[in-house]
């Protein structure tokens, strides 16, 4: 393929700018810049996202579109609707389709084998998209937030509400993880528990339910009801006689479900206060509970700054550059070591959400009233 000189100049920008945030943007965080759209030089780049029941994905699509558009490429974006067989035929359609480089939000991490040797096959790289693929070598890079420091805050968000460190207690929690087939779910879990997991040797946190182990607390495809399911059945068999102070939650969509069942048995009262429940993803409804006084709190992960991440990263590969990385550790899919490119998560609680999500133009005062 030749590259002009002005697509050069473009990726040369792409990469310098990759960590300073976006201009404008409307709700959801989506990118809103102008652009002129150049013709697409570049060829198609095919994005495979999971679904677009959570609004994050629909985001970080959108915002991957915008960028890899005003860079002269085309772009193939599909959803799954969190069916991996679906996703899997979405990108051997790619691979088919002859599409230059494929960007992929795993449903199952460890789904995608046989797929990618055809993308390396057909001599496609391919970016593992905020969630690792697993198990193959045929994946290029990965672009993600610190998913251990996303455990870490909202676990440390539990610590600070509940007092913890100013010796309250003990108080009882319970807690929940998410998918089991998405790397991510340890690493926020481990990450959680490298914080909470002292003071429930010291007896401060108490585990009613006595489900403690990763493998027991997992919630398939993040699904909110699953959630509220499992959190009904816990308030129903352990609670009858004692009141939860504190749930750990790995995601807003499990967050809203395990919040339901909680006003559902009767919390939200002044005499049942709701417990604290963390979050993550900034979604609109838990923004809004934020607000009211029920979640506590959110991680919020830039999806505009993960898209510029991942879209250099495609760019640099397709035009000869060198992909930037800051994390060549961490991330081992069982088969290498994925180089990858670490963005930092922030807490987000009813004290900041103004000057992070507002003032940081990711939503619209109007968005969340
Ligand atoms: C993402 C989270 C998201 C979750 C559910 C994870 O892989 O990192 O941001 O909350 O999937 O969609």
């Amino acid at each position: 393929m030749r590259i002009s000189r002005g697509a050069l100049l473009r990726s040369a920008a792409a990469v310098t700018v990759t960590l300073t945030l976006g201009a404008g943007a409307t709700a959801c965080g989506q990118d809103s810049s102008s652009d002129s759209g150049d013709s697409a030089k570049g060829g198609t780049i095919g994005i495979a996202m999971p679904t677009k029941v959570s609004a994050r994905w629909i985001a970080d699509g959108a915002n991957m579109k915008k960028q890899f558009e005003k860079l002269g490429y085309k772009v193939d974006l599909q959803y799954a609707n969190n069916d991996t067989s679906q996703q899997v035929s979405q990108i051997q359609n790619m691979i088919t389709k002859k599409e230059k480089a494929l960007v992929i939000a795993a449903i199952d991490g460890t789904a995608m084998n046989e797929v990618l040797q055809s993308a390396a096959d057909a001599k496609i790289p391919v970016i593992s998209y905020d969630r690792l693929i697993l198990g193959t070598k045929n994946v290029d890079y990965y672009a993600t937030f610190d998913n251990f420091k996303v455990g870490q805050l909202q676990g440390g968000s539990i610590v600070d509400e509940l007092g913890l460190k100013d010796g309250k207690g003990p108080f009882n929690i319970e807690l929940f993880a998410g998918s089991s087939d998405d790397n991510n779910t340890k690493f926020f879990f481990n990450g959680a528990m490298s914080v909470l997991q002292p003071y429930i040797d010291s007896k401060k946190l108490v585990v009613r339910s006595t489900q403690t182990a990763l493998n027991q607390v997992t919630t398939l495809r993040w699904d909110g009801a699953t959630a509220q399911k499992r959190m009904d059945d816990i308030l129903s068999s352990k609670y009858s006689s004692a009141k939860v102070d504190a749930v750990l939650s790995p995601y807003d969509g499990i967050s809203i479900g395990i919040i339901s069942s909680l006003k559902n048995a009767g919390y939200g009262t002044a005499k049942k206060p709701l417990p604290v429940v963390s979050g993550q993803d900034a979604e609109v409804p838990s923004v809004k509970s934020i607000i009211a006084g029920e979640q506590t709190s959110t991680i919020y992960k830039d999806t505009r700054e993960l898209a510029k991440v991942a879209v250099q990263m495609v760019d640099a590969k397709l035009t000869g550059g060198k992909p930037e990385v800051n994390d060549t550790k961490q991330y081992n899919n069982g088969t290498k070591i994925v180089p990858t490119y670490l963005l930092q998560p922030v807490l987000v609680t009813k004290d900041n959400y103004k000057s992070v999500l507002i003032d940081g133009g990711y939503y619209k005062a109007s968005d969340l009233a």
